[in-house]
């Protein structure tokens, strides 16, 4: 049960699964089947409608960034400047490596020619005849399957110069990454992209005014370009007719952790967490104390009826105290130390950190780690957490990137929530809950 299997699922009948449709179906990366499935259908209506009119279409669907930050996705593509006479990139980001996100996984190995069609219709949208996939290092299959897809959309005039006789010229490229959580980071990944260290830039500016190689460029998550084939398909209205007011469409909601059915469910934004984790995940193998609601990064919420009934959009799950992010839901149990897994979480940051700026460097990698090694092995002094509260307040809004940031949502959160396992690690040394034998072991 810990391997998560892609499980395509819809709550209302009215709402079929569409990103995740074709996964897990045989040979559903192949051109032959997608082409079956009435695959280039969406990007022939793009180059029928014109690149003007595909931005439109996608500001009207509503769409949001689905990497983390949720940023309008129609109104990105509308800050690429039009005919300044310069080559236009457009990049996805594949580098999905946010814990308790695996989502653009299967995206990328079971349906690679869906990407690559939403690719089409942003390069054709954007004036961009180069697209980049820089997928992580450890999407072995992923690469190889997207890479084929490329050789085969190549070869049946799909890619490459006057795509299906529109005029459009198109290459695109897959670019393996080396295993680096930072290369996530849009700017970083430029960098990245261009030979260098993967350091982050300063934003603004923003990438579309100078990107990579200093050129306009709009970088967006492989979930977003696969959501842009689906509105060419089906039309802005059907995807704004989904989710929430200002959470529109469907998304790819993951969930790990002690529950009976972890895996990947496409539902409409808005369904609450108690319709994810009960309905569709098949509810907890344990007592649960905290919700990590989409991804490491956000902050732990309490596992509490007011949260179970939360919706997960944008708007709900902030105004509840922590962010929708990447919608990688996973349960952390009562029995397991708050304390101990939030030590994982930031030992994890701490290796990820890129080292280019002092907060992040010596606050995160260096300070805070050994912090929490010193209360978990039961060094911890009275005043501990508090420290790391000060620490925290130093760190958080004065790093380079979101890196350090993020790793402040477990910590600052989890001391709000489980104080009491703080302090008892402080006063005594012990954990008031000890390590145990795994379920997933047993
Ligand atoms: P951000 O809010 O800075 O930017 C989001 C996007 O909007 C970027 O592409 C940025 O260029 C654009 N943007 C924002 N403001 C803009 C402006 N004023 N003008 C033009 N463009 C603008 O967020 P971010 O740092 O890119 O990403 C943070 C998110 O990434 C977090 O919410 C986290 O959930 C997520 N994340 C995801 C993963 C993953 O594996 N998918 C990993 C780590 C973090």
């Amino acid at each position: 049960p810990n391997t998560p299997q892609p499980i395509t699922s819809a709550l209302d009948p009215r709402f079929a699964p569409t990103l995740y449709a074709r996964v897990g179906r045989p040979d559903a990366y192949t051109l032959d089947t997608y082409l079956q499935d009435g695959g280039y259908m969406a990007v022939r209506r793009a180059f029928a409608l014109g690149p003007d009119a595909v931005i439109d279409e996608v500001k009207k669907s509503g769409l949001r960034g689905r990497g983390g930050a949720g940023f309008a996705t129609g109104l990105k593509w509308s800050f690429m400047p039009l005919n300044d006479g310069k080559p236009h990139y457009i990049i996805c980001n594949a580098d999905e490596s946010e814990p308790g996100s695996f989502k653009d996984r299967y995206l990328l190995s079971e349906d690679p020619h869906q990407l690559i069609e939403g690719m089409l219709i942003a390069g054709y949208a954007m004036r961009a005849s180069v697209g980049y996939i820089y997928i992580r290092g450890e999407y072995v299959q992923g690469a190889e399957r997207m890479q084929r897809a490329i050789e085969e959309a190549r070869a049946a005039g799909l890619l490459g110069q006057n795509v299906l006789g529109s005029g459009f010229d198109f290459q695109l490229h897959v670019h393996r990454g080396a295993g680096a959580y930072i290369c996530g980071e849009e700017t970083a990944l430029m960098n990245s992209l261009e030979g260098l260290r993967a350091n982050p830039r300063l934003k603004p500016p923003f990438p579309a005014a100078a990107g990579l190689y200093g050129l306009p460029t709009t970088i967006n998550n492989v979930e977003t370009f696969c959501a842009a084939t689906q509105i060419l398909r089906y039309g802005w209205e059907w995807h704004a007719g989904m989710g929430t007011e200002k959470s529109r469409g469907m998304k790819l909601f993951q969930i790990s952790g002690p529950v009976r059915r972890p895996g990947v469910y496409e539902l409409p934004l808005g369904t609450t967490f108690r319709e994810l984790i009960f309905d569709w995940a098949g509810g907890p193998l344990e007592p649960i104390k905290a919700i990590i609601p989409g991804g490491s990064s956000c902050p732990m919420l309490p596992y509490s009826d007011k949260i179970l009934d939360t919706g997960m959009d944008y708007e709900s799950v902030a105004a509840a105290g922590s962010m929708l992010g990447t919608g990688g839901v996973t349960l952390v149990p009562t029995a397991d130390c708050i304390v101990n897994a939030t030590w994982n979480l930031v030992r994890f940051y701490a290796h990820e950190s890129c080292g280019k700026c002092t907060p992040c460097r010596e606050g995160i990698s260096s300070w805070m780690t050994r912090m929490y090694e010193k209360l978990v092995r039961g060094h911890g002094q009275p005043g501990d957490t508090d420290l790391i509260l000060d620490m925290s307040d130093n760190i958080g809004g004065k790093s380079f990137c979101a890196l350090a940031d993020a790793c402040l949502g477990p910590v600052l959160s989890s001391i709000r929530l489980f104080r009491d396992e703080y302090d008892a690690l402080e006063r005594t040394g012990t954990p008031l809950y000890p390590a145990r034998k795994r379920w997933r072991d047993e």
